[in-house]
C-alpha cells in the first residue's frame, strides 16, 4: 500500500467507495466523477503504478474482472457498449498512478466519440517503417 494513494485508501476501506468487487488480488469500484452512470474503475488491489508492472499473478484476475464486469455494467445501466481503457503513464493522461481500467458505458449518440478520437493528426508511417516498429516490438518481447 502506498500511503498517499487515493485508491489503495479506497481498497483497505480507510475513505469510502462504491466497491462492487472484491477479489483475490483486485478490487472494482465506482468513478467517484463519473463519464457515465456505471463508470467503473478496476484496479489492482497493491499499489502499482502502471500496467507494465502489474504483478504476474494479478493479470488473470484484472483482465477476467474487466470481462465481467463489461456485461455486468452494461446490463446494470442498460447500455448498450461500452468504452473499456487504460491511461497508462502521465503522457497518456494518467493521473491517479495506481493502475485502473475505465470501464464506460456508452449509449447511442452520447458524444463520447471513439478512442480514435483522442488522438489528432496519424503519423504517415512508410512500409518500411512499420516493418521496423512490427521488428522492434517482436524483439522487446523476447
Ligand atoms: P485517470 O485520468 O485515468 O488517472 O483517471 C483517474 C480517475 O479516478 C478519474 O476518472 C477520477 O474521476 C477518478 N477518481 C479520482 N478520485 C476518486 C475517488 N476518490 N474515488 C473514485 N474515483 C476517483
Ligand atoms: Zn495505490
Amino acid at each position: 500500500m502506498s500511503t498517499d494513494c487515493i485508491f489503495c485508501a479506497i481498497v483497505a476501506g480507510d475513505i469510502p467507495g462504491r466497491i462492487v468487487y472484491e477479489g483475490e488480488t483486485i478490487t472494482a469500484f465506482l468513478d467517484a466523477n463519473p463519464l457515465a452512470p456505471g463508470h467503473v474503475l478496476v484496479v489492482p488491489s497493491d499499489h502499482t503504478e502502471r500496467l507494465n508492472d502489474l504483478a504476474n499473478d494479478t493479470v488473470s484476475e484484472f483482465y477476467e474482472t474487466v470481462h465481467d464486469l463489461v456485461p455486468a455494467t452494461e446490463k446494470a445501466v442498460d447500455a448498450p457498449a461500452t468504452t473499456v481503457a487504460v491511461n497508462n503513464g502521465d503522457a497518456a493522461g494518467q493521473e491517479v498512478p495506481h493502475v485502473h481500467c475505465h470501464v464506460v458505458p456508452r449509449f447511442a449518440n452520447d458524444d463520447g466519440g471513439p478512442i480514435h478520437a483522442v488522438f489528432g493528426d496519424r503519423p504517415d508511417l512508410s512500409d518500411a517503417e512499420l516493418d521496423d516498429v512490427a521488428d522492434n516490438i517482436r524483439d522487446a518481447r523476447s
